[in-house]
C-alpha cells in the first residue's frame, strides 16, 4: 500500500512537471511581436515563435494556422493593428494538427464562421483534438475542430483572387501540409513557400509500428520541397526561417526584403535532412553504443 501511494505520488509529480513545462514552453513561444507585411497582401500575424499568416483579399481573408489557443487574442490584436478584422476571415487553412499550430482553430472557426479546409489525413487528429498522436499520444491536447472540406494533394485553393496550393509533406505528422502561393509586389512575382515542419522531436524513426513509413515520408517530403520554386521562405517556427533576424534586418534597411531567401530555404531543407539522418543513425546504434 505504501509502495502504491509512493508510486502514485511520483506519477502525480511527473505529470505536474510535464504540464508545467508544457505551459512554460507555450508562454515562451507566445510572446507578442509586431505584425508585419511579408510581401504584397501576405502578412505575419503570429506570435514570437509560432507562425500565423494572413492573406488578404477583397472578398475576405485567409488565415494559415492559429498558433496556440493563447495566440488567438494576439492574432486578433495583430489584425486590428494592420487595419483588418478577425470577422473578415473567410477561409482557415492549417499546416498540421499539433497544439501549437491549430490550438486556436476551434475558437477562430466559431468566431469567424470561416470554412476550414484540411488534408483529409489530418482530419481524425483534428477531431480528436490532438489526442492519439502517433508520437505524443495524448500529451498535447487542443480544442477539437472539424474541417469543413478535404483538400487533395497539389490542390489549388482559390479565393478572392488568391491561389494557394496544398502540398502534402508528411513526416512530422501524417497529414502535414506545405503551402505555396505566388504574390506580385512592385511589378515582381514572388514564389512563396510556407514550409511544413521537418523536425522529429523525440520520434521513433526506426521500426515505428504506429508510423511504419515515417522515414520514407520525410525523405519524399524533403525531395518534394526541394523541387518547389522558392523566393520567399516562411515556416512554422521562428527558428526555422530566421524570423527575428529578418525582422531586425528589415528594420535596419527597409529597401531589401530579407524574407526573399531562396538560399535559406535550401539550407533549412539540408539541415532538416541532416538532423533526421543523425537521429536515424543514433537509433540504429546497438544499445551498448548509445
Ligand atoms: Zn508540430
Amino acid at each position: 500500500m505504501k509502495h502504491l501511494y509512493a508510486t502514485l505520488l511520483f506519477i502525480a509529480i511527473v505529470c505536474q512537471a510535464a504540464h508545467g513545462q508544457f505551459a512554460a514552453t507555450s508562454a515562451a513561444w507566445n510572446r507578442p511581436i509586431e505584425p508585419f507585411r511579408v510581401v504584397g497582401n501576405l502578412y505575419y500575424v503570429g506570435a514570437s515563435d509560432v507562425s500565423a499568416f494572413l492573406l488578404t483579399t477583397p472578398e475576405g481573408h485567409i488565415l494559415i494556422d492559429s498558433g496556440l489557443a493563447e495566440t488567438v487574442p494576439l492574432i486578433e490584436a495583430n489584425l486590428k493593428k494592420l487595419g483588418f478584422r478577425l470577422e473578415d476571415i473567410r477561409l482557415l487553412l492549417i499546416s498540421h494538427g499539433h497544439f501549437d499550430h491549430v490550438g486556436g482553430m476551434a475558437e477562430l472557426k466559431s468566431r469567424t464562421k470561416a470554412r476550414l479546409l484540411a488534408n483529409p489525413v489530418e482530419k481524425a487528429l483534428l477531431m480528436r483534438g490532438g489526442k492519439g498522436d502517433f508520437a505524443f499520444q495524448d500529451k498535447y491536447p487542443f480544442a477539437p475542430v472539424e474541417p469543413d472540406g478535404a483538400l487533395g494533394d497539389d490542390e489549388e485553393v482559390r479565393f478572392g483572387g488568391a491561389v494557394l496550393k496544398a502540398h502534402f509533406t508528411p513526416g512530422h505528422t501524417k497529414g502535414s501540409t506545405t503551402w505555396t502561393t505566388t504574390i506580385t509586389d512592385g511589378g515582381r512575382a514572388y514564389n512563396v513557400v510556407i514550409a511544413a515542419s521537418l523536425s522529429a522531436p523525440g520520434y521513433q524513426l526506426i521500426d515505428n509500428p504506429d508510423y511504419p513509413s515515417i522515414v520514407a515520408d520525410y525523405e519524399a517530403s524533403i525531395a518534394k520541397l526541394r523541387a518547389l520554386p522558392c523566393d520567399i521562405f516562411l515556416s512554422l517556427h521562428s527558428w526555422d526561417f530566421g524570423l527575428h533576424a529578418k525582422v531586425a534586418a528589415r528594420a535596419k534597411d527597409g529597401a531589401v526584403n530579407p524574407f526573399v531567401d531562396p538560399e535559406g530555404y535550401l539550407r533549412f531543407l539540408e539541415k532538416s535532412k541532416a538532423n533526421l539522418q543523425k537521429q536515424i543513425e543514433e537509433q540504429r546504434k546497438p544499445i551498448s553504443q548509445k
